[in-house]
């Protein structure tokens, strides 16, 4: 073992990904890229990287020691929730400085119809008798809770295919990673003659271009509200990841 510092970094985002890989570049420190390990072909990483969940709070406090984590990131998704508080408290329990890397939410602009709810159950519930043909970008996990909705008709993108058994709404699948452009995002609205849109607030760019089509095609965003994070440090981007973590190693020395 080298006395590099060890940075572990909770991913499944393209920030995560590229995050990694500067920090590795610090002179004296090892990121280490952690994925869920749901994705079949996921971004690249050029780190060292690991793929699974830790078996909860405990695995990931025993991951933490047993790796001689110095310092841990929550790059994940800002849905994904559990993980996120799993890393708080692993991350208390060892004693480790950890750090939330949380892009910002979008924000309504004028001219967007944003309906906003809390869950994908509460989208569902919105969505009879506000639109019959529904573009749905919710990914894979949630899509069962719209599949008793017989009278309308989804169109869902993701970027895997569905579990074999699962319960999936009636309508077209597509299997896509964006980003998207606006154009695309255009034509799909209109080839399709969609009438709402289903997405949850996921921030970022790459996702983007679906919610100005629908500004400028005047169709209503069922927006889903992030869930709530851990408390503890966050920052909004990657630089500023890099300026925390050369702050926090320079402090433990
Ligand atoms: P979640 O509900 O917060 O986590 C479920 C379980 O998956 C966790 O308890 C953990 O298992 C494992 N896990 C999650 N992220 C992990 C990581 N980076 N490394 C190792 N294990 C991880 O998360 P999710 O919503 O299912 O999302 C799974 C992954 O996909 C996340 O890494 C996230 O960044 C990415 N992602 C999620 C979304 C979304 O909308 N939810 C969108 C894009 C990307 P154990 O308890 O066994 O440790």
């Amino acid at each position: 073992m080298t006395n590099d510092k060890r940075v572990l970094i909770l991913g499944g985002t393209g920030e995560a990904a590229t995050l990694a890989a500067k920090i590795d570049e610090i002179p004296g420190v090892n990121a280490i890229a952690s994925l869920a390990g749901r994705t079949q072909q996921p971004i690249p990483l050029t780190t060292t990287s690991r793929s699974g969940g830790f078996g909860g709070v405990v695995g990931l406090t025993d991951y933490l020691r047993q790796e001689r984590i110095d310092v841990l990131i929550d790059a994940t998704h800002p849905f994904a929730a559990k993980i996120s508080f799993n890393a708080a408290l692993a991350a208390d329990e060892c004693n480790i400085p950890r750090l939330m890397l949380i892009r910002p939410a979008w924000e309504k602009v004028p001219g967007d119809n944003w309906i906003e709810v809390e869950s994908n159950q509460a989208a569902a519930n919105v969505l009879p008798g506000l639109a019959k043909r529904i573009f749905l970008t919710i990914g894979r996990q949630e899509l069962s809770i719209y599949s008793n909705l017989k009278d309308i008709w989804f169109l869902m993108r993701m970027i895997d295919a569905p579990e074999a058994n699962s319960l999936i709404p009636i309508g077209k699948l597509i299997l896509q990673r964006g980003p998207f452009s606006l154009e695309e995002e255009r034509s799909l609205l209109q080839e399709y003659e969609i009438d709402a849109i289903v997405s949850k607030n996921s921030g970022g760019d790459a996702t983007y271009p679906k919610i100005i089509a629908a500004r400028e095609l005047g169709l209503p965003v069922v927006m889903v509200q992030r869930p709530s994070v851990p408390n503890g440090e966050k920052v909004a981007d990657v630089e500023s990841v890099i300026s925390w973590v050369r702050n926090r190693l320079y402090q433990i020395g």
